[in-house]
């Protein structure tokens, strides 16, 4: 790992984490350890490395929590997406604490904040995302199988430390939106729904694997391929599982269910707060998957 220091920690929002309400995203690392085979991340143009090495390296911005302190006045109020382009709760940060310094400097500041992560660290900044009046945690649980998940994101924490972290979020208090995005290959669709139902999340969020025939954007990746080959896994079998849930609770399809907690300023315009419908949302494609 490199630790070097970064020009900026918040950078203005755009694509669908700017059409879904949010100012700002913030990524405290460049790279991501969890190694994902379906990461969009990885085709990023600054992240220069061979798509084979995703996964193997990561660059931890030594200023992240300096330039939070100094930045945090400019996004008071404002609506932030944490973390875009990588975990926030990396196994590096079990040490470098850069996301919890960076929550530390955001709380006199009172951003509408969403957290972004697969890791059951989390849990640990508890104490400080209580401290936030508008807060939730996007947890992504894409499976129900332990061996798929190992297959697509092999250095990923386990489903069983996340359903926990779930767990503990809610005990806590947070608003929780499960990402089931992408919807991995699933073993028992139908007694995953009720799982999810059980747990009740305040948002359910599934999404479709796409194709971008190799271009930046939604471009799933060769080995994400391969992997859906040999599961078996297509269209079909996704919209059964999302028909399935659709039973159960309310349901947000890609983009659609990506939005900021609380209320949107009234000077902004630009994009409704309310979370669309469901129905209205179910045919619309995105531009770009939604994982972290
Ligand atoms: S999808 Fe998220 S957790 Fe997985 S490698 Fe990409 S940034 Fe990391």
């Amino acid at each position: 790992m490199e630790i070097r220091p970064a020009r900026s920690i918040f950078s203005a929002a755009t694509g669908f984490i700017r059409r879904g309400g949010y100012d700002w995203t913030c990524n405290p690392y460049i790279g991501c350890t969890y190694a994902c085979s379906y990461c969009y991340a990885m085709f990023l143009p600054q992240n220069r490395r061979p798509l084979s090495e995703w996964g193997r390296w990561l660059v931890a911005k030594a200023n992240a929590v300096a330039l939070a302190q100094r930045f945090a006045p400019k996004v008071a109020g404002q609506a932030i997406y944490m973390a875009s382009v990588t975990d926030p709760y990396l196994p590096a940060e079990r040490t470098l604490r850069l996301s919890r310094g960076i929550l530390e400097a955001l709380i006199p500041y009172q951003p509408r904040l969403t957290v972004q992560t697969r890791s059951p660290l989390v849990v640990r900044d508890i104490d400080l995302l209580r401290q936030f009046r508008y807060v939730g945690v996007n947890l992504s649980i894409t499976t129900d199988c332990e061996e798929i998940r190992r297959c697509f994101e092999p250095k990923a924490p386990p489903l069983e430390e996340r359903w926990a972290a779930a767990r503990s979020l809610r005990q806590a208090g947070i608003s929780i939106t499960l990402c089931i995005t992408p919807t991995l290959p699933l073993r028992d669709p139908e007694a995953f729904a009720r799982l999810i139902a059980a747990f009740g999340p305040e948002v359910v969020v599934v999404q479709d694997f796409e194709e971008s025939h190799g271009c930046f954007g939604a471009d799933t990746g060769p080995r994400a391929r391969q992997l859906l080959k040999h599961f078996d896994w297509t269209a079909d079998h996704y919209y059964r599982f999302r028909d399935i849930l659709q039973r159960y609770l309310k349901v947000y399809e890609g983009e659609a269910g990506f939005f900021p907690p609380g209320p949107r300023p009234s000077s902004d315009t630009t994009t409704s707060h309310s979370p669309p419908t469901a129905q209205s949302t179910q045919s619309r494609r995105h531009t770009l998957p939604l994982f972290s």
